[in-house]
């Protein structure tokens, strides 16, 4: 018997799945309290494949976090029995992400839920609200090795160069659904946004740093960094002020991204790493969790990597 079968053999009403494939594993557990054989053919397996199912409800954060208005209306629903499955599962992506009024709201739905309801939780690590803990089932799932995450990805269709970029910015971890979605798209898009990324002039090309997408902001940096090199030191200044106004997240994808393209490109031509360089983009990361000035640090960052690109590129 797998671990999805032992739990569906007993089921609790509430299950807090820890790990970087809680989502697949959500899936696959809600399939099978669904369908046990899960045939993939009958209607209940056909419409949770569709994400169509009137039984399963998958609530994933809108903005930076799950809301509590999003709660109320699990809330208000939960009242309503069933309509096709002998279960009514809601799966709640990422815990980490509810607001302390969403956690809160939750915790009372956790407290008495209707017997038809059962809640999939899913989060990264055990760093939860422990009122949250102790009314879940708690499911530890083992870390994929990288090699298994690349088969299931191959498996999903993605070519070896789609799964590096999605593997870089999930840092190895298994992506979730709605990563691989937004993926999928980019990746058909991806030479037209380069395209037209590479016609833009400097000030808007900086300007996509705030990108809400991954991929394109990852494409805007290379971008950056391409020019980097070329770039007198009054432009240097003018992209450091830019980039001194961006959220500490961008500034740190920046920088992560800087690194990765710099061993990445360093790699690809034989030279030796640049370890000055590389010492700087790591400084400067370190240096940005504990509070530098911003402005100073994007300045002297951005003018050793350009040296380091200048030199290299010679
Ligand atoms: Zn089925």
């Amino acid at each position: 018997m797998d671990l999805v079968e032992s739990l569906a053999h007993k089921p609790a009403q509430a299950y807090l799945i820890v790990g970087a494939t809680a989502s697949q594993f959500a899936r696959q557990f809600a399939q099978h309290l669904f369908c046990p054989q899960e045939c993939q053919h009958c209607p209940h397996c056909t419409k949770l494949a569709h994400g169509t199912h009137p039984d399963l409800t998958w609530v994933s954060k809108s903005g930076k976090r799950i809301s509590i208005d999003q709660v109320r209306d699990l809330q208000q629903k939960a009242v309503y029995p069933p309509v096709e499955a002998p279960k009514k599962i809601y799966v709640i992506e990422s815990v980490e992400d509810l607001s302390l009024e969403a956690a809160n709201s939750l915790l009372k739905i956790l407290e008495d839920p209707p017997r038809y309801l059962v809640f999939i939780l899913l989060a990264k690590s055990m760093n939860i609200l422990p009122t949250i803990l102790s009314r879940c089932q708690i499911v530890k799932l083992p870390t994929p090795p990288r090699a298994h995450i690349e088969r299931v990805l191959r498996e999903r269709g993605l070519s070896e160069r789609e799964i590096e970029i999605l593997l870089t910015l999930t840092k190895g971890l298994m992506p979730d659904e709605s990563l691989l979605a937004v993926a999928k798209q980019f990746i058909s898009e991806r030479p037209k946004i380069q395209k037209q990324l590479g016609a833009l002039h400097d000030q808007t090309l900086w300007q996509s740093l705030t990108e809400q997408n991954p991929f394109v902001r990852r494409e805007a940096v290379i971008e950056i960094l391409k020019r980097l090199p070329n770039y007198s030191s009054a432009q240097v200044l003018d992209l450091a002020t830019t980039l001194s106004k961006c959220a500490q997240e961008i500034i740190e994808f920046f920088i992560q991204e800087a690194l990765y393209w710099y061993r990445d490109n360093l790699g690809r031509r034989e030279l030796l790493p640049d370890r000055h360089t590389i010492y700087a983009l790591e400084t400067a990361l370190w240096k940005l969790q504990h509070n530098a000035n911003v402005l100073l640090l994007a300045e002297s960052l951005l003018f050793t990597l350009r040296e380091g690109l200048r030199a290299t590129s010679a």
